[in-house]
């Protein structure tokens, strides 16, 4: 099974953006690399974005900031750095996948632009304790007539290094 490496810095960033956020969802996205061994590897954190929209139980990042800062970081790094998935919080619940989450996640494997297909996504929960920490990665899955889909997914331990 696969890690997914972060450092305490970055996990003191999200802690900071969830709880100014608190009690709406906040989230972001993750810019890394994958190793050899499969281990993910978080080099770069990309906040929501000024056109984020946050509420109790959603959270939509604003897609175009986060495509341009995406791109910039992909060329500082000479293509090194990729898209690896997102991060959202459940400030008032457990950090599970909702029905809406596994949609998402599916949607983003499935989608070209990403690039990614076997993104992860981590979730902050404040049940059992503040901020439980679940982050599974996208193993396959497929759209199906509406509103049926399947989306599987295998959780991913996480090293804070
Ligand atoms: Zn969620």
């Amino acid at each position: 099974m696969a890690n997914i490496w972060i450092s305490q810095a970055h996990i003191d960033e999200i802690i900071t953006d969830i709880e100014e956020y608190e009690p709406l969802e906040t989230g972001g996205a993750f810019f890394g690399y994958v190793a050899a061994d499969g281990d993910y590897v978080i080099t770069d954190l990309i906040s929501a974005g000024d056109a984020a929209k946050r509420s109790r139980y959603s959270f939509e990042p604003d897609q175009d900031y986060q495509l341009s800062a995406m791109a910039r970081l992909y060329e500082t790094s000479s293509g090194r750095t990729t898209y690896l998935g997102d991060w959202h919080s459940h400030p008032v619940s457990s950090p599970a996948l909702s029905r809406k989450d596994e949609k998402t996640l599916l949607n983003v494997a499935l989608s070209k632009e990403a690039q990614c297909s076997n993104p992860v996504m981590m979730i902050f929960g404040s049940h059992p304790d503040k901020w439980s920490m679940n982050c599974v990665k996208f193993i396959t899955g497929k759209k199906r007539i509406w509103p049926f889909y399947s989306c599987e997914h295998e959780s991913i331990k996480v090293v804070i290094d």
